[in-house]
């Protein structure tokens, strides 16, 4: 742990009006927690997040626009996140790279559009299982951070947050162990510093993959794990409060 943590949720594309309501009732309901917690619901329920959570949790939207406005059907802009008032945006989730083709090249953009705005993004890396048992991790992340630094240079990730997501962890009850996150979270801080060590001091790096209420703790150990982006437990007030709570003993260690 480097950093403040920051736990936070995607909601994916899950949810009506009444179990928002009471999701985020009893995420409010809470105590305020030493580490940072956000939610990312889906788009039209952000609204319905940011008065009900006012400043207890942060909002962030999970994907935004390349584009600053006109005719891209379907989009939404960074400025709209921002005064809808979202602070943070997911960029890159796996989910956006493999069913809707997102490229490095596209990502990038995002992130750039992000920073541009004044929206923290999230940047998602992470491999699939074939490139994993290829021996391909590293090359892997290291090309998604590379579009990005190639995009917006050596400043790209102060004040942005990097979550690393194995491909083959997402919603399938496989975790990283917590020495698999931690290598792969220290070659991305290296990666960092190489081109900016202040940068890389202040970057908070996420896991994500099938966190839950049981191995938070064991995986945010790891020094250079600085949080979580939780999917499917998100969705689980107790479950996601235990987590938070996982990330405040972390801090106070
Ligand atoms: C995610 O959607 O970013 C995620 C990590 O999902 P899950 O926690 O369900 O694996």
């Amino acid at each position: 742990m480097t950093a403040d943590m920051l736990v936070a949720g995607n909601w994916k594309m899950n949810g009506t009006r009444a179990s928002v309501d009471a999701l985020t009732s009893a995420l409010t309901a809470r105590d305020i927690h030493a580490c940072e917690v956000m939610v990312a619901p889906p788009a039209l329920f952000v609204p319905q997040v940011t008065a009900a959570v006012r400043t207890a949790l942060g909002v962030g939207v999970q994907n935004v626009s390349e584009f600053d406005a006109g005719a891209y059907t379907g989009e939404m802009s960074c400025a709209m996140a921002l005064e809808f008032g979202c602070t943070y945006a997911l960029v890159g989730h796996s989910e956006r790279r493999a069913l809707f083709g997102e490229t490095d090249v596209q990502v990038a953009a995002k992130f750039a559009a992000c920073k541009q705005a004044g929206l923290t993004p999230v940047l998602c890396v992470g491999e699939k299982l074939a490139e994993r048992e290829a021996g391909e991790t590293d090359a892997v992340v290291a090309r998604q951070v590379q579009a990005v630094l190639d995009a917006c240079g050596a400043d790209a990730f102060a004040d942005s947050v990097v979550a690393y997501e194995p491909v083959w962890a997402i919603g399938t009850g496989k975790t990283a162990t917590p020495e698999q996150a931690q290598a792969v979270h220290a070659g991305l801080r290296a990666l960092v510093r190489g081109v900016n060590p202040d940068a890389a001091v202040a970057l908070r790096i996420l896991y994500g993959g099938s966190v839950n209420a049981v191995n938070a703790a064991e995986l945010f150990a790891g020094e250079d794990i600085d949080g979580a982006l939780v999917g499917g437990a998100a969705l689980d007030a107790e479950a996601f409060e235990t987590i938070c709570v996982a990330a405040d003993a972390e801090m106070a260690r």
